[in-house]
């Protein structure tokens, strides 16, 4: 007879939760999302989800509402009007 034991399972199994503390427009509360065009100076500005809209002439755009904060087109194209709450 062999008593045998099984005692090592699961033990020292421990999860590490980092919490990295990432401070970026994201974590901030959006109070609006706008961005005007510099080639054609159309304001593009989303007021809900999935609200998408672009500029007229298809450079740049907006989607997210107060949600979350999704741009399309290059950095350069646009200025930034959106606001955060501080
Ligand atoms: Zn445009």
């Amino acid at each position: 007879m062999e008593g045998r034991n099984f005692n090592g399972y699961g033990k020292g199994k421990s999860s590490k939760m980092s919490t990295a503390n990432v401070k970026n427009e994201q974590n901030r509360k959006i109070n609006l999302i706008a961005i005007r065009c510099k080639y054609c100076l159309v304001k593009v500005e989303s007021v809900s989800i999935h609200d998408i809209k672009s500029c007229q002439c298809g450079r740049v755009g907006v989607d997210g509402g107060r949600e979350y904060l999704i741009r399309s087109g290059s950095i350069d194209d646009y200025w930034e009007l959106s606001e955060w709450e501080t």
